[in-house]
C-alpha cells in the first residue's frame, strides 16, 4: 500500500511567492524517504502540506485517504510530526502535558494517556521526566521529548524536519538509533546526508520548489554534479579518494 501519494501539488504563499510547483511522488508503506535540497527549496512547506497544514492545490493522499479541508484533522491523526525547533512543539508546563497534547482528540482515555506518556518516554530513554518542564531540559532532551510525543500518537507515518540539527555528535547518534528502531513510514527533511545514507530507502532532491531527482540514496548522493548543482555534497564515505 502507498503511505503517501502526492499529485501535482502546488503552493503559493499569500505574498504571491510560488514555493512548490507540480510536485508528484509516492512512497510505499514502511519506507523511509529523505527529502534533501538547499535552504529555501520548499522542504518544510512540503512537509506541512503533507499534514494538511497548508492550503495547497493538487492532491495528497495518506494511506489511500485523500486529504481535504474537511478531513485534514482525521488524516492528521495517522501522522506524527517532529518539528525542526522543539520549542515550537513543547509549550506546556510539564513534559506529561506536552506529550499528552492531542491524545484525547485521538480518543485516548485518561488511563491510556498515562500509559502512552510513560511508554513513549521510556522508548526515548527519559523515564520519569513526566513532571519536569521541557523549558529546563537540554536541547538533546527536548528533541527526544518531541519524538516521544510523536511516538505516543502511535502514528503510521512519522515526519521529521531537520531532526539532527543542533544535536552534538553523541546526541545525533543516539537519536538516529531511535529513529531507526521505529516501525513506521518515515519522511525526513535534512541536510544531514550521512543520516540519509544510513536511514533512508528513497531520496527526493528538491530545489526551487520542484523535484530535481528521485532514486536510491547511494545513486543520488554519489552523483557529484547533482549534489553540487543543488548546494549539496557527496558524503565522505561515497568519495573515491
Ligand atoms: P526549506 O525547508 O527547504 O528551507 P521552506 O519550505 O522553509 O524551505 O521555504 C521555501 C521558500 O518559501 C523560501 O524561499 C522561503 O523564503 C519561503 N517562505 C517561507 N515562509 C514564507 C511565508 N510565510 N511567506 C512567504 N514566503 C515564505
Amino acid at each position: 500500500m502507498k503511505a503517501v501519494e502526492v499529485s501535482r501539488l502546488n503552493y503559493t504563499y499569500p505574498s504571491g511567492r510560488v514555493v512548490l510547483s507540480d510536485i508528484s511522488f509516492s512512497l510505499e508503506e514502511n519506507r523511509t524517504l529523505g527529502l534533501i535540497g538547499p535552504n529555501g527549496a520548499g522542504k518544510t512547506t512540503l512537509l506541512l502540506s503533507l499534514c494538511g497544514l497548508m492550503e495547497f492545490t493538487g492532491t495528497v493522499s495518506v494511506f489511500g485517504e485523500p486529504m481535504t479541508l474537511k478531513n485534514a484533522r482525521q488524516v492528521r491523526a495517522r501522522i506524527g510530526f517532529v518539528f525542526q525547533n522543539p520549542d515550537d512543539q513543547l509549550f506546556m508546563p510539564t513534559v506529561r502535558e506536552d506529550i499528552a497534547f492531542g491524545l484525547k482528540e485521538l480518543g485516548c482515555t485518561a488511563e491510556e494517556v498515562t500509559t502512552r506518556v510513560r511508554q513513549s518516554l521510556s522508548a526515548v530513554g527519559l523515564e520519569g521526566f513526566e513532571d519536569r518542564s521541557a523549558h529546563h531540559c537540554s536541547f538533546g532532551e527536548k528533541r527526544k521529548i518531541t519524538l516521544a510525543a510523536a511516538l505516543a500518537r502511535r502514528s503510521d507515518l512519522l515526519i521529521f524536519d531537520e531532526p539532527t540539527r543542533e544535536l552534538d555528535p553523541g546526541g545525533r547518534r543516539e537519536f538516529m538509533g531511535m529513529m531507526r528502531e521505529i516501525k513506521a513510514t518515515k519522511i525526513i527533511a535534512t541536510h544531514d546526508l550521512d543520516l540519509v545514507l544510513e536511514l533512508c530507502t528513497d531520496v527526493l532532491v528538491i530545489n526551487g520548489g520542484q523535484i530535481i531527482a528521485r532514486g536510491g540514496p547511494k545513486d543520488l548522493l554519489s552523483n557529484r554534479d547533482l549534489m553540487i548543482s543543488n548546494r549539496l555534497e557527496v558524503p565522505y564515505r561515497l568519495r573515491d579518494t
